[in-house]
C-alpha cells in the first residue's frame, strides 16, 4: 500500500505529493488530467514569485518539480468510490484498486458554464471566469459579469474598481446577494443592474469579445450590450460526485475540511479548490495541498499502522 495517495493532479495535489515524497515516504498521485485547471488558463500573473506564465508552462514546471521525486504518477485515471477502512481503498473507474494509509483528496473544481453561442469560442479571449485573476487584464474597458448572487455581486463590485463600466446580468427578478454586497454594488456609479434578462450569446469579431445579447424575460425584447469582457459566475461546482454519501460535503458540495484539511473520514484529507477553504485560486491550493500532506505525516506517525 501507499503512505500518502493522492487524488488530483492538479496545484494542490502537486504539492501534496511533493511534500509527502520529501518525507521519504510512499506516494502515488492519481488523476484524470495532470495540470488541472491551470491547463485551461491562459495568463497567469498571480503566483507570487512568478511575475507572469501561462497555464501549460505553469502545469508543465508542476509535474516536472514532482517527477524529480520518487513518486508514482498515474495519470488518465478517474477515482470512481472511496473505502474507508484501516487501509482506504481507492476505486478506479477502469476497475482497478489503490490501497492507502492515508489519502489527499484533491480533485478541484469546474466552473459552471452558461452554454451560449460565444461562450467557449471566446474563452481566454474575452470571456472570464475569475475576477482575481483575469480583472486587470480588462482595465479600463467595459465588461458584464452574469449572475447575480454572492459570487456575481462580489465580482462586479471587485471590477467596477478597475474597469470603465460594468453591467451586471442576472437572470431572475432579482439579485440574489446579501443585502450588505446589493447595497454596495447600488452605491458605484458605474455599474448597471440588469434583471430577468437571460444572456442567449456572446458576440466577437472572431479574434475577441465584442458585446453580449441578452432577452428581456418580461418583454421578449432583445439587446445587445457592447464590452470587451464577460465574467460568468454562475457557480463553482467541485468535483465530488463520486464521494457524495461518503465523506462530509457542504451545501454546496464542497468537501468539508478544518484548519489541518482533515476530512469527516480518519486518514483522509483534502486541499484546494475542491474543499470548504475560501478562495480558490493557485497559491491557495499549494499551500493547502502541502498543509495536507504534513498533516497526513503527522496522522502517519501517530497511527499505528505500519
Ligand atoms: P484543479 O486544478 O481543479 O485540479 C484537480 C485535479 O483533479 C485535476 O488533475 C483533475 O483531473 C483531477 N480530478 C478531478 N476529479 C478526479 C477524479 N474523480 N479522479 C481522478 N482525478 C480527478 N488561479 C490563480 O491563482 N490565478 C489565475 O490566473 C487563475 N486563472 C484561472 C483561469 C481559468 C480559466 C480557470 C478555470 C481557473 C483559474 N484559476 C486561477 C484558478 C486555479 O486554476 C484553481 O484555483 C487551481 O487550479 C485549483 O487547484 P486544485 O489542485 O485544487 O484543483
Amino acid at each position: 500500500p501507499y503512505d500518502v495517495l493522492i487524488v488530483g493532479g492538479g496545484p494542490a495535489g502537486a504539492a501534496a505529493a511533493i511534500y509527502a515524497a520529501r518525507k521519504g515516504i510512499r506516494t502515488g498521485v492519481v488523476s484524470e488530467r495532470f495540470g488541472g485547471q491551470v491547463l485551461d488558463t491562459l495568463a497567469i500573473e498571480n503566483f507570487v514569485s512568478v511575475k507572469e506564465t501561462e497555464g501549460p508552462k505553469f502545469a508543465t514546471a508542476l509535474e516536472q518539480h514532482v517527477k524529480s521525486y520518487e513518486v508514482d504518477i498515474m495519470n488518465v485515471q478517474l477515482a470512481s468510490e472511496l473505502v474507508p477502512g484501516k487501509l482506504i481503498e481507492i476505486k478506479l473507474a477502469n476497475g482497478g484498486s489503490l490501497k492507502s494509509k492515508t489519502v489527499v483528496l484533491a480533485t478541484g473544481a469546474r466552473w459552471r458554464e452558461i452554454n451560449v453561442p460565444g461562450e467557449r469560442e471566446y474563452r481566454n479571449h474575452g470571456v472570464a471566469y475569475c475576477p482575481h485573476c483575469d480583472g486587470p487584464l480588462f482595465k479600463g474597458k467595459r465588461v458584464a459579469v452574469i449572475g447575480g448572487g454572492n459570487s456575481g455581486v462580489e465580482a462586479a463590485i471587485d471590477l467596477a474598481g478597475l474597469v470603465s463600466h460594468v453591467t451586471l446580468i442576472e437572470f431572475g427578478d432579482e439579485l440574489r446577494a446579501d443585502a450588505v454586497l446589493q447595497r454596495k454594488l447600488h452605491s458605484l456609479k458605474n455599474v448597471t443592474v440588469i434583471t430577468s434578462a437571460q444572456t442567449t450569446e456572446i458576440t466577437g469579431d472572431s479574434k475577441k469579445v465584442n458585446g453580449l445579447v441578452y432577452k428581456d424575460r418580461k418583454t421578449d425584447a432583445v439587446h445587445k450590450v457592447e464590452l470587451e469582457g464577460v465574467f460568468v459566475q454562475i457557480g463553482l461546482v467541485p468535483n465530488t460526485e463520486w464521494l457524495k454519501g461518503t465523506i462530509a460535503l457542504s451545501r454546496h458540495g464542497e468537501i468539508e475540511v478544518d484548519a489541518k484539511g482533515q476530512t469527516s473520514i480518519p486518514g483522509v484529507f483534502a486541499a484546494g479548490d475542491v474543499t470548504t477553504v475560501p478562495f480558490k485560486q493557485i497559491v491557495i491550493a499549494v499551500g493547502e495541498g502541502a498543509k495536507a500532506s504534513l498533516s497526513a505525516f503527522d496522522h502517519l506517525i501517530r497511527s499505528s499502522v505500519s
